[in-house]
């Protein structure tokens, strides 16, 4: 189905993937609908800007619109995600299911998305002077501007009151889905997925993606932890792999293949990490330079929202690397193999 709003697609009984159209860039979400004993369940509604979009889509679909829903769930913190969970509950009186270790945030919901947006601090401690303190102004300057003014400033707090929190482990009946919460760490580090047994549906966030999966040290990401994952994710033969981003994947042997392209581009930017740093030498390389020279043709990537995901992933390996002693920092900063 196509509207105004973006695209749906029904991928089993009583099940939607949704697709908004994003006012504000061209990263799209999937949003899962799902209508079982009566009981409208929505995963991931999205962005703060698309809540309209939602509500018309929901409605022409035949759900009912945010009216209809009669939960919410959420596979990690993240602003395209969860980013509107606070704004819903003025138009929603259906229940929030979060993950119990998100709880402390919820009253500040706005606040901490704010923080997790605010990636200048790392780029200073990241990259040498005086670029680093030229990114770190430029990306403070995008946030003061009118256009990008932050949530507290455009939302207020946004307290979200009342969610319902769930444990690892636990198995959540939301209508006729049982959804069992597996640790998904990496991405967020306080990301899950659910797996929906009887129906043999995996809804895994953004922990398996068509591209690499965004690795940012600003929001605490990991990238052992999401190593983690992958290996665990790997364990499941889902019919459907219900993924944050892009198609949904069709059979437990695309979902292997998935998830193996997912662990293939991490290995593959460690060991470009590693061989771009050895071939340096001594001096080694700054964290912009490293990436430079992983690029194909050693040029920045655009769009410039793509290249800040780069440069921030490969940081996290770099980070990574140098606890574990494999790479050590000199003056610069710049790293070097050891
Ligand atoms: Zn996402």
């Amino acid at each position: 189905m196509r509207g105004e709003w973006g695209t749906s697609v029904c991928l089993a009984d009583g099940l939607w993937r949704i697709k908004l159209k994003n006012p504000r860039g061209h990263l799209m979400v999937n949003t899962f609908a799902h209508r079982g004993d009566g009981a409208l369940v929505v995963v991931d509604p999205g962005w703060p800007w698309t809540i309209d979009a939602l509500d018309v889509a929901l409605d022409e679909i035949g759900l009912g619109g945010i009216a209809g829903v009669d939960a919410w769930i959420y596979t990690h913190t993240h602003v395209d995600h969860m980013g509107a969970a606070a704004l819903l509950q003025a138009r929603s009186r259906a229940p929030h299911h979060v993950f119990e270790e998100i709880a402390p945030d919820l009253p500040m919901w706005h606040a901490y998305q704010d923080r997790m947006a605010d990636w200048a601090s790392w780029i200073e401690g990241a990259f040498a002077p005086p670029r680093g303190a030229m990114m770190a102004r430029a990306a403070r300057a995008r946030r003061d501007a009118g256009e990008s003014s932050t949530m507290t400033d455009k939302y207020g707090p946004g307290a979200l009151s009342g969610a319902v929190t769930f444990a690892l482990g636990e198995t959540l009946r939301l209508g006729s889905m049982k959804l069992e919460v597996v640790e998904a760490r990496g991405h967020d580090p306080r990301h899950v997925a659910f797996w929906e047994p009887g129906r043999r549906w995996l809804f895994a966030g953004d922990a398996v993606l068509p591209v690499p999966t965004p690795i940012t040290p600003s929001m605490g990401d990991d990238v052992v932890e999401y190593e983690r994952t992958l290996e665990r994710l790997a364990g499941f033969s889902p019919e459907l792999g219900l993924i944050g981003h892009g198609t949904h994947v069709m059979g437990p042997e695309r979902w292997r293949e998935a998830v193996a392209r997912s662990s293939r581009y991490v290995t593959d930017r460690r060991e470009g990490v590693m061989s771009a740093l050895g071939a340096a030498g001594d001096g080694g390389l700054d964290l912009w330079s490293l990436c430079l020279a992983l690029t194909p043709e050693g040029k920045v990537l655009t769009p410039s929202s793509r290249w800040a995901v780069f440069l921030a992933t490969t940081g996290a390996h770099v980070e990574r690397l140098e606890e574990d002693g494999s790479l050590v920092r000199v003056e610069g900063p710049r790293w070097r193999v050891t």
